[in-house]
């Protein structure tokens, strides 16, 4: 019996099979999790329905994380399909393509910081309140995704690492918030995997070698390294564990200073 047996989970974010809330989706569908999947609009809805077959799951939300409306139809219609609700995974993100270029001063416009925020960062927290009634009694956990470049400046990242930021302390607060009520908060800042967001950060190959090279374990992150983790942090093995930012990056943010591997030894 995998470690999510009896557990509901709603899996926000898929896009592909190469969306990192796929992997997160197939590692919980292994450990026992039952599935619900959202789709953001009906373009991503025939690319979603056949992967949430393959896992069993037929239960397919619409869901624009920009819309309270939405937010509250999604969970209306949840709530009529499952009584109660264990783990949401949040693995959405979203800025203006030209934002994620070249200078942060320069390109970092009101329209764009708003809207990187809004789907981003508040989403999570629209998304808590919508699943808190839901997880009443129940031992619920939230899980977000995020990125270094919420801590460190990363080339091209720019107004996405500052909405990371306010992701990550969002995590902090909304497990202080939810805590007493057994719901767990927290948040994995994966390695750069090539995703289609991945796709609009410029420069991003380049994020990949450099992570491999210079990361202890030489590698890049798959999608099971963070499927295997997330599902490891919504599951009751995790029971002690809230308000945290867990990197799932080969090691890559604990390094100081890496030669290239060419000239080590
Ligand atoms: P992805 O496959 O493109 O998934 C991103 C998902 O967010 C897509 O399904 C996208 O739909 C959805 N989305 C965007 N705006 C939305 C909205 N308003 N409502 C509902 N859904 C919306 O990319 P990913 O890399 O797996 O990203 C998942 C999460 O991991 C993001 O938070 C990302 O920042 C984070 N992350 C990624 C990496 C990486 O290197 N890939 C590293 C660390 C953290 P559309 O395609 O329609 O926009």
């Amino acid at each position: 019996m995998g470690f999510l047996a009896g557990k509901r989970a709603l899996i926000v974010g898929v896009a592909t099979d190469r969306s990192i809330a796929w992997g997160i989706a197939q590692a919980m569908h292994r450990e026992g999790a039952e599935l619900a999947f959202s789709y953001q609009n009906d373009r991503l809805k025939e690319r979603v329905e056949p992967l949430a077959q393959s896992l069993g799951s037929s239960l397919l939300l619409p869901l624009d994380v920009g819309s309270d409306e939405q937010i509250d139809s999604a969970f209306a219609l949840l709530r009529r399909q499952w009584t109660h609700l264990d783990i949401v995974v949040h693995a959405v993100a979203n800025a203006p393509r030209e934002a994620l270029t070249g200078s942060y001063v320069d390109n970092t416009s009101r329209d764009a910081f708003r809207a990187a925020h809004e789907v981003s960062s508040y989403s999570l927290t629209a998304l808590a309140r919508a699943a808190r009634p839901l997880m009443q009694g129940r031992a619920g956990a939230l899980l977000t995704l995020t990125y270094l470049g919420a801590v460190r400046s990363i080339p091209n990242y720019n107004v996405m690492g500052v909405a990371k930021a306010s992701l990550e302390a969002s995590v902090r607060f909304l497990s202080a918030d939810l805590g007493p009520q057994g719901i767990r908060v927290n948040a994995i800042s994966a390695g750069p995997v090539k995703t289609l967001a991945a796709a609009g950060i410029a420069g991003f190959r380049r994020m990949l070698s450099q992570v491999a090279a210079a990361a202890p374990l030489r590698r890049n992150v798959t999608l099971e390294d963070v499927g295997n983790a997330a599902a490891f942090l919504c599951s009751d093995l995790a029971a002690g564990i809230t308000g945290e930012i867990l990197y799932v990056d080969a090691g890559f943010s604990t390094v100081g200073m890496s030669f290239a591997a060419e000239s080590e030894g």
